[in-house]
């Protein structure tokens, strides 16, 4: 760190990025990253590394930023591989850093927030997405970014729309980002943001512990680590979105395409016989989710925001689903397999 100030700054930084990562409402898994410039060069989170671990891991990589930049005004490829603007003296663990990187470059503030925040995903997967936001973001300089896939078809994507004074960008099916000269602005900015954004879940009954059990039968198949994912499998609307379709990148890379929905009278070896595959996750509309035994601690998470998400959206509203071509877009990018891999690990 160049200066006292910029040190006091990033301690600050790692303990707000620790409580971001550990609220599930905000961002899940190795979702979400936060970073802070000082002088040429960005501090950001490394790509598979969880927020949550702020302060007791060093997650946080230096980036070159005018070269990023320049690389991205160029639409140079370059753009979508940040680790090749690592600064490698100041990087002896050699991660990598976020596949977001670019967008926290972009934002002229010092401190950038980027989270999965299912408030605003719950509006950014609507079609009205944007009209919904603009009348809950009065008085905030916001702009609001169709989806692009993540790396410099997004970076792309906000260029075009930042303007001067814009500290908050709505990414369309994807999440929120905030950006302010201090760290303390950012924090309470995203939090004016989360409150102006936040909409009731819908109420659903207990799930049914006994029948999954029994749906699970000798399978590897068990329980989610939170008991909140089962919302999506007992609710019908939100059973009804997520069984339509992947809502946003996370999704796809953790939980594969869409989601998998028992048919009546199906029990776990029934539904893996007639796809032929296993899933990771399975909905068995009124009684509730259960995981494949092999599924890490980013899918549970992942789950877990599909219900709370889902629980959010408008049921009368239409949804924007990533089409095919954007899910082959993710599946086969290689900072995602990257990322995919230091998860299957346990080293995220
Ligand atoms: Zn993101």
């Amino acid at each position: 760190m160049a200066t006292h100030a910029d040190a006091r700054e990033m301690a600050a930084l790692r303990a707000l990025s620790a409580a971001i990562g550990s609220d599930p409402h905000m961002t899940q898994a190795a979702g979400g990253n936060t970073s802070l410039k000082a002088g040429d060069t960005l501090w950001i989170k490394a790509s598979g590394t969880w927020l949550k671990d702020a302060l007791s891991d060093d997650i946080m990589v230096p980036v070159a930023m005018a070269p990023l930049l320049k690389a991205v005004e160029e639409r140079d490829p370059a753009a979508d591989k940040p680790q090749r603007f690592a600064i490698e003296n100041l990087n002896p663990r050699g991660l990598r850093p976020s596949i977001e990187t670019t967008v926290h470059a972009l934002m002229p503030q010092r401190v950038v927030l980027h989270v999965h925040c299912v408030d605003t995903i719950s509006l950014a997967v609507q079609a009205n997405g944007e009209t919904e936001v603009a009348r809950r973001l009065g008085g905030i300089e916001w702009a609001y970014v169709p989806y692009f896939r993540p790396g410099l078809p997004l970076a792309r994507g906000i260029a075009e729309k930042l303007r001067p004074g814009v500290d908050v960008l709505i990414l369309g099916n994807h999440g929120l980002v905030v950006a302010a000269e201090t760290v303390i602005d950012a924090e309470r900015l995203l939090g004016r943001v989360r409150s102006l954004l936040a909409r009731p879940a819908r109420v659903t009954a207990a799930p049914d512990i006994a029948a999954l059990t029994r749906l699970a039968g000798d399978s590897a198949y068990r329980l989610p680590a939170d008991a909140e994912a089962h919302a999506v499998a007992l609710d019908p609307e939100s059973r009804r979105l997520a069984e339509a379709g992947s809502l946003y990148p996370d999704h796809v890379i953790f939980l594969g395409q869409g989601s998998v929905v028992a048919r009546p009278g199906e029990d776990v070896a029934n539904v893996i016989a007639r796809l032929g595959t296993p899933p990771v996750v399975i909905l068995f509309p009124g009684a509730g989710v259960l995981m494949r035994g092999d599924a890490g601690a980013g899918a549970d998470a992942m789950q877990r925001c599909l219900a709370d998400v889902t629980a959010r959206v408008d049921s009368a509203a239409r949804l924007n689903y990533l089409t095919a071509a954007e899910h082959d877009e993710l599946v086969n990018w290689d900072a995602e397999q990257y990322r995919q891999k230091l998860n299957a690990t346990g080293a995220a």
